[in-house]
């Protein structure tokens, strides 16, 4: 199970992979899906159904589906990331993660975070080799995202799509001139197979 803890002025380092099975791509063991910003639409929307939430004040949050909340991601071979050069930002980021408070959080639970290997965090800052976009300014980029959607929030325009792990999730059922929307609406074939259905 992930547990994200808040990095102060910690060093961190971040040994390897090898000796893992992919606990962060297992749907067992808590990865079902995570958020995204306007900028991972087009990354990821071939690969990986985008479907939306609602957050606490009823504003709607896209999402990636990484998994079916049962099974390994499916593009997980051999205990490794088969589209490891394509993965999404999120897996990218991972142990890492951006906060919308624009703190950087890291997952000690992955067995690759301790105090051998490579720096991942010097005294709070982020190795560049780890750094990319969505940790710059992420308070922004969310509330950009928060914004693009808030317009066309409107519960006749949603229909639930799928329910995992008892969360469910929306798509539009209304077409808008609208490239997210666009992204989102392309990203529904990745639902329509077995891996999902069958869990749902
Ligand atoms: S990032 Fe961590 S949890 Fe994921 S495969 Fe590597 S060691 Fe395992
Ligand atoms: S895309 Fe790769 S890194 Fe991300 S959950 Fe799937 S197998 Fe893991």
């Amino acid at each position: 199970m992930k547990t994200f803890q808040k990095i102060e002025n910690e060093t961190l380092y971040f040994s390897s992979c090898k000796e893992c099975e992919a606990h962060c791509c297992n749907g067992e063991m808590g990865t079902l899906y995570a958020q995204i910003i306007l900028e991972d639409f087009e990354k990821v929307y071939k690969k990986f159904p985008i479907l939306f939430i609602y957050g606490e004040l009823g504003y709607l949050k896209p999402v990636i589906l990484l998994t079916n909340g049962k099974e390994f991601c499916r593009y997980v071979e051999n205990n490794l990331c088969s589209i490891y050069e394509k993965r999404p930002s999120i897996c990218k980021n991972y142990p890492l993660s951006a906060h919308l408070d624009n703190s950087i959080y890291i997952d000690k639970n992955c067995p690759a975070v301790g105090d051998k290997g490579t720096t991942i965090v010097e005294k709070g800052k982020i190795n560049k080799q780890f750094n990319n976009y969505s940790f710059s300014n992420y308070q922004a980029r969310y509330i950009n995202t928060h914004f693009c959607f808030e317009e066309i929030n409107n519960k006749n325009y949603l229909q639930k799509a799928i329910t995992l792990n008892n969360i469910n999730f929306y798509k539009f059922i209304k077409d808008f001139d609208d490239k997210y929307v666009n992204y989102h609406l392309k990203s529904l074939k990745n639902l329509d197979d077995y891996y999902f259905k069958a869990q749902a």
